[in-house]
Parts: C-alpha cells; sequence; structure tokens
C-alpha cells in the first residue's frame, strides 16, 4: 500500500510550492518519504492505516522533507548557553559594519593584491598591517588563517631543526585537539621542556639554552589557571634573557585582546599592546576569540622576524581569505575607538553588559512568555553565571539571569532537544531538570524568537 514514487512525483507536479524546486530534490524527498514509511513499519511502529497514504498527508510528508533539504546546513542559531566565545557555535558574531563591508568585497572585485597607488601586484595582507601595528604599537604584522596556523608558521620560520624553551605549565591543549606539543612536532621544532607543573624560574631556562636553541617560547594558558604554589618568569625577563643571548621571544597570547577587561570589572587578561610593548619578537593571538573578530590568526612583532614569517612558503597554504581580511580589517578600525568597540563589537557588548540591561531582557522575556496560556508550562528567573567562553578568562564568573522553563510531562532531555530541533535552533542547558536559557547571550530581536519556539515545542507536545 506504500505510495509509488512516481505518485509521489505526479503529485508533486500540481503543488504550487514546489514550482522552484529541482527536480533531484523532489526524487530525493519522494524516496525519504516511502522510506520513512517503510522503515516505520520494519521497526514495528503502528502501521500507517489507509488514511496515512492518502495523496494530502503524503503530500506533506514530501513538502516537510522538501523544506528540510532546500535550506542550508549551516545556519543562524539562537545562543541561550550564555557562553560569549562559543566554540561550537561559531566563537564571535561580527559588527554590523563589518558585515556590511564583508558584504561589499564579496559581491564585487577587490583591490586584493593590488597595489592602487603603483598599479602594480600588491600584497594581500598590507590592508590590515597598517592598522594592526598601530593598535598594537608592532613594527610589522602579518595574519593567516588561524592562530593554529600563526603558531606553526612561527615556529617553522624561527625553530625548524632546532630547540624551543617552553615551561611545563604551558603546554597546554585546547578545544579542538590543539596541542602545543603536537603543533611543535609538526613544526618540525624540538621541544624543549623546562621547569615544573607549577613552578618554572628563570634559572630553568638559563639551564636550558644551548647552542641549538631557536627559540623562548611563552603560552598563555588561556583555558586553565595554576593556583596555589606557583611560579612563572614574565614576558618581560624572557625578553631579557633572550637579549643576553640573542635568542627571540615568541608569546602565543592566546584569546588575545587589545582591551583591558579589568576596566570593566572582568579579571585582567593580557592584552596585545602589553606583549608588543614587553618587547617580545613575534606574538600570536586569535582573530575570533576576545577580539570578536572573524576567524584569523594574527601575528605581530619585529620587522625582521615578521619578514622572515611572510617569505615562509607556507603562507600560501595557510592563507587567508579575502571576505575574512574584509571582516578583520573592519573589525580592527573599530579598535582605534576601544569606547566605542566595547558597545559595536557584539563579542565585547555581551561580556561588559551590565547585569541591569541582562534583568531588563530577562524580565521582558519572562511577560513575553507568561502570555503563552498553558497550564503545564513553568517558568522562572533565576540568577546564574555565564561564561566567556574560547578559552578565555576561564575562572571568571559573570553574574548573569536566567530563565528556567519546565512543562509537565516533558523531560527536561526533550525539552532541550525540541528547542534545538526547532527552526531557528534555541541552544540551552539543563539544570535542575529544568530547560535554563541565559539573557547575557540571546539579543533584544530574538526575544520574540524564543517565545515561538516554545510554542512549536508546547504546540507538538504529546
Ligand atoms: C585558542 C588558542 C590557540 C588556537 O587558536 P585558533 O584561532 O583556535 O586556531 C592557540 N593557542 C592558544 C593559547 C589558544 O588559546
Amino acid at each position: 500500500m506504500l505510495p509509488g514514487i512516481d505518485h509521489i512525483l505526479e503529485l508533486s507536479k500540481a503543488e504550487p510550492s514546489f514550482e522552484k524546486i529541482p527536480r533531484s530534490v523532489l526524487l530525493q524527498a519522494a524516496r525519504k518519504v516511502v522510506e520513512d514509511l517503510r522503515a516505520g513499519i520494519l521497526r514495528g511502529d503502528q502501521c500507517p492505516d489507509e488514511n496515512d497514504l492518502t495523496d494530502i498527508p503524503v503530500l506533506d510528508k514530501t513538502k516537510a522533507a522538501v523544506g528540510k533539504a532546500m535550506t542550508p546546513n549551516l545556519k543562524s542559531v539562537i545562543n541561550a548557553t550564555g557562553v560569549v566565545v562559543h566554540t561550537t557555535l561559531g566563537r564571535s558574531v561580527l559588527a554590523e559594519e563589518v558585515a556590511g563591508n564583508m558584504h561589499a568585497i564579496a559581491t564585487g572585485y577587490s583591490n586584493l593584491e593590488f597595489d592602487l597607488a603603483k598599479g602594480e601586484r600588491g600584497s594581500r595582507y598590507s590592508c590590515v598591517e597598517e592598522i594592526l601595528c598601530e593598535i598594537s604599537g608592532a613594527e610589522a604584522a602579518m595574519v593567516v588563517n588561524n592562530n593554529a596556523a600563526a603558531v606553526l608558521l612561527c615556529l617553522e620560520t624561527i625553530a625548524k631543526n632546532r630547540k624551543v624553551i617552553v615551561s611545563r605549565g604551558e603546554l597546554v591543549e585546547i578545544g579542538g585537539s590543539f596541542r602545543i606539543p603536537d603543533v611543535m612536532a609538526k613544526s618540525g621544532a624540538i621541544l624543549k621542556e623546562v621547569g615544573t607543573t607549577n613552578r618554572t624560574h628563570l634559572k630553568d631556562y638559563i639551564a636550558a639554552i644551548g647552542n641549538d636553541t631557536a627559540l623562548l617560547l611563552k603560552v598563555h594558558t588561556s583555558n586553565y589557571s595554576v593556583v596555589g604554589f606557583t611560579a612563572s618568569v614574565t614576558l618581560k625577563e624572557l625578553v631579557e634573557l633572550g637579549a643576553k643571548r640573542q635568542i627571540p621571544v615568541m608569546e602565543d597570547l592566546g584569546s588575545g585582546t587589545f582591551i583591558d577587561f579589568s576596566k570593566y570589572g572582568l579579571s585582567k587578561e593580557p592584552t596585545v599592546q602589553e606583549s608588543v610593548s614587553a618587547g617580545a619578537d613575534v606574538v600570536t593571538f586569535s582573530g575570533d576569540k576576545l577580539l570578536g573578530g572573524p576567524q584569523a590568526g594574527i601575528i605581530v612583532g619585529k620587522k625582521d622576524v615578521v619578514d622572515s614569517v611572510k617569505k615562509n612558503p607556507l603562507t600560501r597554504a595557510l592563507r587567508i581569505d579575502k571576505l575574512t581580511l574584509a571582516a578583520l580589517e573592519s573589525t580592527l578600525r573599530l579598535y582605534r575607538d576601544p569606547e566605542k568597540a566595547v558597545h559595536l563589537i557584539p563579542t565585547l557588548r555581551m561580556l561588559t553588559i551590565p547585569f541591569d540591561l541582562i534583568k531588563k531582557r530577562a524580565d521582558k522575556l519572562y511577560k513575553l512568555l507568561s502570555k503563552i496560556n498553558n497550564p503545564a508550562l513553568s517558568i522562572t528567573l533565576v540568577n546564574r553565571s555565564s561564561k566567556a567562553g574560547g578559552g578565555s578568562l576561564p575562572l571568571l564568573d559573570l553574574p548573569s539571569k536566567c530563565i528556567a522553563v519546565k512543562i509537565e510531562g516533558v523531560s527536561a532531555n526533550s525539552l532541550e532537544k525540541r528547542m534545538r530541533e526547532n527552526t531557528p535552533p534555541v541552544i540551552g542547558r539543563i539544570e535542575d531538570d529544568c530547560f535554563l536559557m541565559d539573557l547575557r547571550t540571546v539579543q533584544e530581536e530574538e526575544l520574540t524568537t524564543v517565545k515561538n519556539a516554545l510554542n512549536n515545542v508546547l504546540d507538538t507536545k504529546r
């Protein structure tokens, strides 16, 4: 009794919403409808009765399958997790005007590698080098695909087949399997660990220096903190040692920020400017962590070192795309006025937003949700803390306001799943058998969408 594929295709011809749908998609959808029905029967689900197999329900199923096939896999979601730089939800949200510039570059030709003043081939990196130097105070700059690439490229350029001294307290692993020892091995540099997990002294570095030492490397332990009986060597001390022994010093800052977060009541994160002025020969950091720009690996430092990095043939393999460059340049331009940057760059805005404003937003959503007339639904406002995320400010708890949702007869797991499978998906977390939405990362314009999502969930509640 299952409908034939041909029959479904025939039905589809009369469906006006299918007018612009490619035949291949219709065919695939028809096959999926029949396969799903067959799989249900084989699983022992209730057998479809004749009514389920008439034209209208079959066409509805086909419409659903076509709808799914026609929506992009990569789509916008609502981040209600409270984690600002959310690594699995796309890290940083770009500023509005940054997206505008990207659009202009994306939809037309540009002077990407054309020097308009000279009328000859130019460098792809020149559009950001000047502004990076301006903000960071460095002599030279360069950008690649991401910070992992920046670290790899710098190590390969400076220290291939030679030793790099790193403290045992700084051999970090960050999410997505970036590990300092592994990246170093791939770059051909030889890791020379010094000190212990909790304490490393200048004398440890001194004792480890030999003829084959190419680099002193400092890695910012962005996603964890060693507390208690600890000692580490400052970048400045390493720079002094490096100068004495004529060994360059590199710092991998990881998140990397141009803003001193302690000014906004958050904990102190080392800034790029501080690392540059401490005299590091090269500093690397991400474009899409605390900087709030697109995915990129930024390299700033002394001219001779950055120049040799630029000449490395690997740069071609790690190079940054023009859309990223457009986004990076316009994000960096916002930093010329740090006060404005904090408001215009969503990552910074969400990190520094006053608690009162989050509370107001939470109250607004609470009111909206209260209008849903369903006795099974219970909502509560609760105080919780959000996280910076992206492997930055690991110890920092940002006071925030959440809405806890419970639906009678629906488990928290199932509620979380249904919100996640909504269009658009709403991503929250489960706590104490409730579905929790943190308002720090939910935007004002998204509140109605959140309400609609909850309505959809209640409508499909069985
Ligand atoms: C995040 C991080 C990296 C990798 O940066 P990506 O931009 O994700 O490639 C490298 N080092 C440290 C210390 C980091 O925190």
